[in-house]
């Protein structure tokens, strides 16, 4: 068995620097947290607003924060005093919420957009054309307290590689399209099973759950 702290050793030893990891604590406890941050590592991601803000509670205060599940527009202003990047934006109304709360605490929230790249059920997310309304939608263009500087996308689970690299390389196209224009710097793509195909297409930042944390969890 191979400990945390020799995996993430590895990992950040074998893809480019350039490329940001975001540990995915989903279903972690406090302690395997702790493993992690312990070896120098401060990004964090979870998919629900509660489980988020309880282990933002317990942990030391300089990790940053990725929301990158789907969005509960009534619990989204209790992450805003503290979030780092919100990967699951979907909804112009999410984006006003946003700003609201952040003009509070005189943030400026970045945010991702998160688009629709598999035909699976479960995997939710807008359309390209939605991108474009979105980002050209004058409410979106006052807002000050929140900035959309990336997509984020998931491949197909079970998908053959040539699938899944298909996937990417189209998400990869969206994002070049709006890199210049809207000042894009990050594409939020790969996942434990396909990140080298991510980083392959383009992807500026991999999401690892069962990479940092085995299967094992505490549900
Ligand atoms: C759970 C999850 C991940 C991490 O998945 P692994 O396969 O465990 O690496 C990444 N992104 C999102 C959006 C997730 O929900």
């Amino acid at each position: 068995m191979k400990t945390i702290e020799y995996r993430i050793f590895s990992i950040k030893k074998s893809i480019p620097k350039n490329i940001k990891i975001l540990a995915v604590s989903k279903n972690q406890d406090i302690s395997s947290i702790k493993k992690v941050y312990q070896t120098g590592h401060r990004d964090f991601g979870e998919n629900y607003i509660q489980e988020m803000i309880l282990k933002y509670k317990k942990l030391p205060k300089d990790i940053r924060w990725h929301m990158i599940g789907r969005i509960q527009s009534n619990k989204l202003k209790y992450i805003v005093p503290f979030i780092n990047l919100i990967h699951s934006v979907q909804r112009i109304e999410h984006l006003k919420i946003i700003n609201k709360e952040a003009l509070k605490y005189n943030r400026i929230i970045n945010c991702l957009l998160q688009i629709k790249i598999c035909n699976e059920k479960n995997k939710s997310g807008i359309t390209n054309k939605k991108v474009h309304e979105i980002l050209e939608n004058d409410h979106y263009k006052n807002m000050k307290n929140v900035k959309i500087i990336g997509l984020m996308g998931m491949a197909t689970f079970h998908g053959s590689i040539q699938k899944i690299r298909h996937e990417f390389d189209y998400l990869n196209k969206i994002y070049n399209e709006c890199k210049n224009k809207y000042k894009y710097s990050v594409l939020s793509m790969g996942m434990s099973r396909d990140y080298p195909i991510a980083i392959e297409c383009g992807s500026t930042l991999i999401r690892l759950g069962t990479f940092f944390f085995g299967k094992k969890n505490i549900q």
